[in-house]
């Protein structure tokens, strides 16, 4: 296939090249099926294993993994499995009942070729990615099988290192020695883990391990030999295969993986059979877990101190690398009538033969890129269905034994091996954000903001009643002693003037008196001294008077002076008043401070919490173009760009994640978002815009966000801004809006070709461009809009913006025709529409014609689609012929890879007299 010999160029041989040659070997190296390796040393070998040259796949063939389609589509890179072949030496038996035989093989591990003796004159041979004698070491064997396979873990890949074989021929030496008596004996396991152990930090990075056994199509735990029963869950989405049921044990040293080794291999279920009293007749499987965390270049930044300016802050989820080395040490693969041990019933014989049987029919469909893979066949098969076909870097030592008895067994182990190499996996690196301490750092951040804002709210609350009630107090005593004063200093003006009213009335009755008995006198003396006398009295009367007048004035002053002194104190506590109204209003202001700043946090927790949803999709956006780096220009879900951002949505690693999005959602509110969109800050703006695009591709979302104002605001944003960002958020935004029929009808009326017009002749960045285009193409798509769509300069401005060149404008205006033929097409069709298309009227044939045969095959398709709804009608056939379009025609019902499309343009050139005409003409047989 063609993925395959890419690797033709490299020291890779891909596949197997069977021939079946004489033994001499003189014919081996003129046979041209052998390519010759660059290096016969054994470093090329292993050279070979660790090759990093991987091509990026141009074409995914069906996959032991590839449950769904997405995933294989999303990028990686090629990774064959590599096989290599190891023999045993021969061991006590076999150097006494076979001294007079020799061995069935023959090695040439120079030439990586292994030949297999049929009879005494003739041999098959077999190439394989390394041959391994019976010399061969531990320590090459590791180094060479499992030591890239190792390297590619800690980087984050899936791995898988398997052993394949008749029982007795060295699986489990390879793969499970534990080399405590002789280092140098150590398998696979051991040394995987002293390498794993030697570049992780255990600090920061994690290591489990589970140890399991499959048995009869039961999977056991060996670390926990009462779990024997375990399911295999598959994560429906993502194909991802595990078994929650099983222990997972945290290894901190080499010293206690050794002992969950033994442990397990205490438990394993052990059967004797004849041919070797230590063989197993069960799978063992190891799963070493490797997560680590990504040394961030810029780390991400927090908000200290409850500072408000978010806009600058950015916020980045950490990167984890999750890579699981998984280690198959496989039941043997002989017959079980041969290994004939006794006590095991037929049930049995048929269950190993099951999961072994149903692994190398997968491997055969693989290898013959067959369209169905077995996959589900066996319990085995689901739990390898990332180790081939699928995501993971796979080597395979297939062992076999040297006895002449046993060529039957090493024949069979030899063509599993040389089918395993022709399976093609698909690396894809195991990365994810830390979604989870991102979100739980944004929301202590929120929550500490929330506590402060709330702590602040008290302590004003509580100053505000502290001040109001002192003022209360202070002026009600104020009142009071005023008033105490008063009463007092009237009662005292009082008692004074009873007191001098009083002694005037004493005065008087004394003066009446005195006044009386002198008029008496003066009957009875001489009338001369009688008015002498009285004249005198007056006089005094006059001068006590005078002295009364006086001292009545005198406390009058003293009355008025009080009065004067008690109006100033009044005044005074009036001012005293005044001041506390002033202080009261005062803290009214500060009231109304405290709840504008409130106001403002709250806008502040919003933003933030837009953030963290933008956050969401901005990461998901990053890792879908990491995923799909290596698919490069062949986006095959051009047709829609909802299913990206649905697609994001969907993958989030973690449904509580997209629940907490949710939640925020409904916390913020549409409106407040929607509200952001006119913020002043261009920051907030640009978020703002990314989060309700993000809404946008929730169907769910789509009518609330129109009732609610959101595509009128979108729109304003196309007139208003001048940020490009904007301009393609938005842009992308109503693309997803413009899904709908009532949607699009919307955006027409409100002009919305000419403002995705303007932003097209604007755009700088492409995928602007895209997003115009892919708006347009929807609004392409609705019967009733053709005739203003193209009246208000649709389809020009979609032409327009081919000159970028960009294939994935390219493929949105590829579509956007396609859809506006196909509506022509239907009116004419219903008559509601007659003469030339709207499409050649508008100077888009050139076009079409001359990206009939583009390269992207989305953009080829949807251009074949128009070309034959234009076909369709006879009045298009003139232009179409001049235009150089029935060339097209023709080759596309000749040459098109899609049957339906082959048929259609059959049809529309067969319908048309002009055509025929033009092919007789021509001297075309048709
Ligand atoms: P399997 O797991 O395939 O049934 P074992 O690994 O148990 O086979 O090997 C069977 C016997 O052969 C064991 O005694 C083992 O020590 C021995 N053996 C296997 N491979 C080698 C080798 N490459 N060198 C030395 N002894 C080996
Ligand atoms: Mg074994």
């Amino acid at each position: 296939m063609a993925a395959a010999a890419g690797f033709g160029s490299n020291t890779y041989r891909n596949g197997a090249h069977r021939s079946s040659l004489k033994a001499d070997g003189k014919s081996l190296a003129a046979n041209p099926s052998f390519k010759s390796s660059s290096s016969g040393a054994s470093s090329s070998a292993s050279s070979s294993f660790k090759s990093r040259s991987l091509q990026f796949r141009k074409s995914s063939p069906a996959a032991l993994g590839g449950g769904n389609g997405a995933a294989k589509d999303s990028g990686g890179v090629l990774g064959r499995v590599r096989v290599a072949v190891r023999l045993r030496p021969r061991n006590a038996e076999e150097l006494v009942a076979d001294a007079d035989f020799a061995d069935c093989v023959e090695l040439q591990p120079e030439l990586k070729r292994l030949k297999l003796r049929k009879n005494n004159w003739d041999t098959d041979t077999y190439e394989f990615d390394e041959v391994f004698t019976e010399a061969a070491s531990q320590k090459r064997v590791y180094e060479v099988v499992a030591k890239p396979v190792v390297e590619s873990v800690l980087e984050g890949y899936n791995g898988t290192v398997m052993a394949y074989g008749q029982t007795g021929t060295g699986k489990t030496y390879t793969l499970g020695k534990l080399g405590e008596e002789d280092t140098a004996a150590r398998g696979i396991m051991v040394r995987a883990m002293e390498d794993i152990l030697g570049d992780i930090s255990l600090e920061t990075d994690s290591l489990s391990v589970s140890y399991l056994q499959l048995y009869m199509e039961t999977i056991q735990d060996l670390l926990d030999p009462s779990n024997d029963n375990i399911s295999i869950v598959e994560d429906p989405k993502t194909g991802d295969v595990s078994l929650p049921g099983a222990s997972l044990v945290e290894v901190r040293d080499q010293q206690s993986f050794l002992e969950l080794l033994r442990i397990g291999e205490a438990h394993r279920f052990a059967a004797n059979t004849k041919l070797n009293t230590e063989s197993s007749r069960s799978h063992a499987i190891l799963m070493v877990n490797v997560k680590r965390y990504l040394k961030e270049k810029d780390p991400v930044l927090t908000m200290e101190n409850g500072s408000n300016s978010h806009s600058a802050k950015t916020f980045k989820a950490p990167i984890i690398r999750k890579g699981k080395l998984v280690v198959v040490d496989l039941a043997g693969s002989e017959r079980i009538d041969k290994s004939g041990s006794e006590g095991h019933t037929l049930e049995e014989a048929k269950s190993i033969n099951l999961s072994l049987s149903a692994l190398g029919k997968c491997i055969n469909a693989l290898a013959e890129n067959s369209a169905h893979v077995p996959v589900r066949d066996s319990k085995l098969t689901r739990l390898l269905r990332d180790s081939f076909g699928g995501t993971a870097r796979t080597s395979l030592v297939i062992t076999i034994g040297p006895s002449p008895r046993h060529r039957g067994e090493t024949m069979s182990t030899i063509m599993f091996g040389q089918r395993a190499m022709k399976v093609e996996n698909m690396l894809k690196l195991k990365e994810e954000f830390d979604y989870k301490s991102l979100s739980r750092r944004l929301e202590l951040q929120l929550d500490k903001l929330i506590a402060e804002h709330e702590r602040q709210q008290k302590a004003s609350d509580d100053e505000i009643e502290r001040i109001q009630a002192e003022s209360e107090m202070r002026i009600a005593e104020t009142e009071r002693k005023y008033a105490d004063a008063l009463e007092k200093e009237r009662m005292k003006y009082q008692k004074e003037y009873m007191e001098s009213i009083k002694k005037i009335e004493e005065q008087l009755v004394g003066d009446q008196r005195k006044h009386d008995s002198d008029s008496a006198t003066v009957a009875h003396n001489d009338s001369y001294s009688n008015g002498e006398v009285s004249s005198i009295s007056a006089l005094e009367e006059v001068a006590n008077l005078k002295k009364l007048l006086e001292k009545e004035t005198i406390l009058k002053k003293a009355a008025e002076e009080e009065l004067t002194n008690h109006k100033r104190q009044l005044y005074q506590s009036k001012l005293m008043e005044a001041s506390a109204t002033s202080e009261i209003l005062k803290l009214h202001k500060l009231l109304e401070d405290e709840s504008r700043q409130k106001e403002k946090l709250e806008g502040d927790i919003a933003l933030l919490q837009s953030q963290l949803f933008q956050l969401s999709f901005d990461a998901d956006e990053r890792r879908r173009q990491l995923d799909r780096a290596g698919s490069g220009n062949d986006p095959n879900d051009l047709d829609c760009l909802t299913s990206q951002v649905k697609n994001s949505q969907l993958s989030d690693s973690e449904n509580g994640e997209k629940a907490s999005v949710a939640k925020l959602f409904e916390q913020v509110g549409l409106h407040k978002i929607l509200s952001l969109l006119e913020a002043d800050d261009a920051d907030v703006r640009i978020h703002a815009v990314k989060v309700v695009a993000n809404l946008a591709a929730e169907e769910a979302n789509q009518q609330k966000i129109v009732e609610t104002g959101g595509l009128m605001s979108l729109l304003n944003l196309l007139r208003s801004s001048d940020d490009e960002t904007i301009h393609r958020v938005a842009a992308g935004a109503i693309a997803n809006l413009a899904m709908n029929e009532t949607n699009q009808e919307l955006i027409m009326a409100q002009g919305g070709i000419r403002l995705l017009s303007t932003t097209a002749a604007n755009a700088g960045d492409p995928q602007t461009l895209r997003m115009v285009a892919g708006a347009i193409a929807n609004l392409c798509g609705n019967d009733k809009l053709q005739t203003m769509l193209r009246g208000e300069g649709g389809i020009k401005a979609l032409l327009g913006m081919v000159h970028c060149g960009h294939p994935d404008v390219l493929a949105q205006v590829a579509r956007g025709i396609a859809n506006f033929a196909k509506c022509e097409s239907r009116s004419s069709a219903q008559g509601t529409k007659t003469g030339r298309s709207l499409l050649i009227e508008d100077g888009a044939l050139p076009w079409i014609v001359q990206n009939a045969n583009n390269e992207a095959s989305a953009i080829r398709r949807h251009i074949e689609l128009s070309l034959c709804h234009l076909a369709q009608h006879e009045v298009n056939a003139k232009d179409m012929i001049s235009g150089g379009a029935l060339w097209e025609l023709v080759r596309i019902s000749r040459d098109c890879s899609r049957e339906d499309i082959r048929t259609l343009a059959r049809r529309s050139l067969a319908s048309s007299s002009t055509f025929k005409a033009e092919l007789r003409r021509l001297r075309m047989d048709y």
